[in-house]
């Protein structure tokens, strides 16, 4: 983004600019990635904008499906033009199978499919390090009222619904995904942020072995390499979806 547009926030993966109308602002995706709450740093030429774009397509998709987002439009291809919100500083993540965080904090073994999806809510709070909360901490530090909890935890149940399935379409498994929601200027709550590869765990249908190979930031995480590769393969696959439907 040239130099005309204020830079109103700049976070670890986006920087906010502000757009002449006020109730909109420009999102432009940066390269950087980090992982273990920035402990780890590394910049991958092309990653902005392939979030920003597989981003984008997937917004489309849950606009269609009824899902109030922020997205309204790419000014290019790594910036969007979004919905001005007020973010609710609360780390939404919903789990399918097994992974991650959740094989260190209990018995649950790598890849075992949960009975139900699981949402965890953590506190967005960098120098905390983002904490795990409970539904009374939620209430205690008046963060969303009880029919605003509701509203998004119902609404995060959809949207797995509808990742779920548009994801296995491309032959991917949905693992687990973080989300981030806001308040627009209606006071209306709406899905914020992003969804890509740096928040969703993607794992590969097309083997047929019992191998895990996946196509998200747990290549950075994990030092796996091809990190522009698999997020590259999830955009084509994504592009192709859309051309034959
Ligand atoms: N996640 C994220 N941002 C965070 C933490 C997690 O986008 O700050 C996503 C992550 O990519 C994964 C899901 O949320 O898809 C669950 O992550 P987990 O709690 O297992 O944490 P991790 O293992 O990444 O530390």
């Amino acid at each position: 983004m040239n130099s005309q547009y204020e830079l109103i926030y700049e976070g670890k993966a986006k920087k906010i600019f502000a757009h002449q109308d006020p109730d909109k602002v420009f999102i432009e995706f940066k390269d950087e990635a980090t992982a273990f709450n920035a402990l780890k740093k590394a910049k991958f030429e092309g990653k902005g904008e392939l979030n920003c774009l597989i981003s984008s397509k997937i917004f489309e998709y849950l606009i269609k499906n009824n899902i109030p987002n922020h997205y309204l439009g790419l000014k290019n291809d790594n910036t969007m033009i979004a919905q001005k919100i007020r973010i609710i500083p609360l780390e939404v993540v919903l789990r399918n199978t097994a992974y991650g965080s959740l094989c260190k904090e209990t018995t649950f073994k790598p890849g075992k499919i949960l009975e139900k999806p699981l949402i965890d809510f953590y506190l967005k709070n960098d120098s905390l390090n983002d904490p795990l909360l409970t539904r009374d901490r939620i209430n205690l530090l008046k963060i969303i009222d009880d029919d605003d909890f509701e509203f998004i935890y119902n609404l995060t149940l959809k949207i797995n619904n509808l990742l779920k399935a548009f994801f296995k379409s491309i032959n991917l498994n949905l693992v687990d995904f973080k989300l981030e929601y806001g308040y627009n200027s209606k006071g209306e709550i709406v899905l914020g942020d992003e969804i890509s590869p740096d928040n969703c765990r993607l794992w590969d249908l097309n083997l047929k072995n019992d191998t895990i190979v996946s196509l998200d930031k747990d290549r950075f995480r994990n030092d796996l390499g091809g990190l522009i590769d698999a997020y590259s393969e999830i955009n084509k696959r994504i592009d192709n979806f859309i051309k034959c439907n």
